[in-house]
């Protein structure tokens, strides 16, 4: 048995099409869609995926300011640059980790939650949590959406999310809940992981481990998606989290690179033009 390839590329490029008709209406409509990105000076992964969205933005017609701070910034100068590079801009995104000197939690609440394209604000997330979502975490709708492509029925199934982080697992347990899966969430102290896991119809992974799923943990025919971006200096590309064995024995599996990765750069930038048109509406 070889797993279906849900391809992340196809799935953007129609999603970029859909983005650049909704960044047209906004300047028809006399508008700049505009986003502010705040990352630290060396933080390598955060400006590379800054620059990252720069491009994607031009191609759709958004425009991104990414704005660089001292690693060694203050929290009242970081409050103060995040209100001011706020200014303006009809999206705000504030790439982690943070410098440990700066409270994760203040920054939260810090963030304009109507400019939140992170969906980070506790507003933005007590919202997801009431099943009335406003900004959710473009690697969490990312995943849900490459699930949906597959066309698979999933009201009822197990699913088995690996990771509990607050921008990736937890959002993902309230869009799957909100799809009438049955959801477990797993993480570092969870026993038996291989079992629970091997429980699942669909198994979201997050774990920032490489290729740490193996074929043991899947169901066979389980749709598997891999969120895992893991940097690999040798082969010059990332590495998904799950292994490409698992390919023998799930039914669909989400490949890394070109799975989660492009859907979820499509789907910030959406949520920054959502952001753009709720400026214009209020
Ligand atoms: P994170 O904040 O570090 O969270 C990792 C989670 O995995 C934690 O809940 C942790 O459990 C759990 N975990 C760690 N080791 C484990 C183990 N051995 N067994 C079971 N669970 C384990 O990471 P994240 O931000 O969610 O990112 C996860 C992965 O997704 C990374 O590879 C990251 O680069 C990638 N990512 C990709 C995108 C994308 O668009 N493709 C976006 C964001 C992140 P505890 O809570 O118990 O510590």
């Amino acid at each position: 048995m070889s797993a279906r390839k849900i391809d992340g590329k196809v799935l953007a490029a129609r999603l970029r099409e859909s983005n650049i008709a909704l960044a047209n209406r906004l300047r028809d409509a006399g508008v700049e869609p505009k986003l502010a990105i705040l990352s630290a000076v060396g933080d390598i992964a955060g400006n590379s995926y800054a620059r990252t969205l720069k491009r994607a933005g031009k191609k759709i017609g958004l425009t991104v300011e990414p704005t660089g701070y001292p690693a060694g910034i203050t929290q009242d100068d970081f409050s103060q640059l995040l209100k001011e590079t706020s200014r303006g801009v009809h999206g705000v995104l504030v790439m982690r980790p943070l410098p440990e000197q700066l409270d994760p939690a203040m920054v939260d609440l810090l963030i304009d939650p109507l400019k939140d394209v992170d969906g980070v604000h506790p507003q933005n997330t007590g919202l997801l949590t009431l099943g009335r979502p406003r900004f959710v975490p473009a690697t969490a709708r990312s995943i849900l959406h490459l699930l949906k492509s597959t066309g698979v029925e999933l009201k009822g199934k197990r699913a088995v999310i690996v990771g509990r982080s607050p921008t990736v697992g937890k959002p993902l347990f309230q869009l799957l809940l909100a799809e009438h899966l049955t959801v477990t969430v797993c993480h570092s102290r969870t026993i038996d992981l291989p079992g629970v896991c091997r429980e699942a119809d669909v198994l979201a992974v997050a774990i920032g481990r490489a290729r740490m799923v193996t074929p043991d943990f899947v169901k066979p025919g389980a749709i598997v998606l891999d969120a895992g971006f893991n940097w690999d200096d040798d082969l010059g590309h990332e590495l998904g989290d799950v292994d490409p064995a698992v390919e023998g024995v799930a039914g669909w599996l989400s490949p890394v690179p070109g799975g989660v990765g492009p859907v979820t750069t499509q789907l910030l930038l959406e949520n920054a033009l959502i952001a753009t048109n709720t400026c214009l509406l209020s």
